[in-house]
């Protein structure tokens, strides 16, 4: 017997018989290779190289791998803090303008009353005459 040595199999995994664990890449399933698929493939949304690279300023959504979702989620999640945190701020801001048109108001009513009575004694000495 002649002694074979490199068989020339570049996949060896590929050449054992499919498994419990074996996906199909067709259609997902378990249990057989995606070269002995027999069912009609699945689509799963996964955007090509090509649909990525002609259509970059579409936002991936529900395509990304997870890794990347949640950077993305966590992304959008602190930018929400950020607009929520700026709009408390805005708020306050808003509050202390509001405290101080009151505080002008209040002034200008402590100017009316001392106003007041002067114009009370002018009319009352106007009354006089
Ligand atoms: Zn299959």
């Amino acid at each position: 017997m002649k002694k074979i040595g490199f068989t020339g199999r570049r996949y060896p995994s590929t050449e054992s018989k499919p498994s419990a664990n074996t996906k199909c890449q067709k259609c997902l399933e378990t249990g057989h290779w995606t070269y002995e698929c027999k069912n009609t493939p699945t689509y799963k949304a996964r955007p090509t190289r090509t649909q990525q690279l002609t259509k970059p300023l579409k936002p991936i959504s529900l395509e990304l791998p997870d890794e990347f979702k949640s950077k993305r989620e966590l992304a959008e999640k602190a930018l929400l803090l950020e607009k929520e945190k700026e709009r408390e701020k805005e708020e306050e801001k808003e509050k202390e303008r509001e405290k101080e048109k009151e505080k002008e108001k209040e002034k200008e009513k402590e100017k009316k009353a001392k106003d007041e009575p002067k114009k009370k004694k002018l009319r009352k000495d106007e009354y006089v005459y």
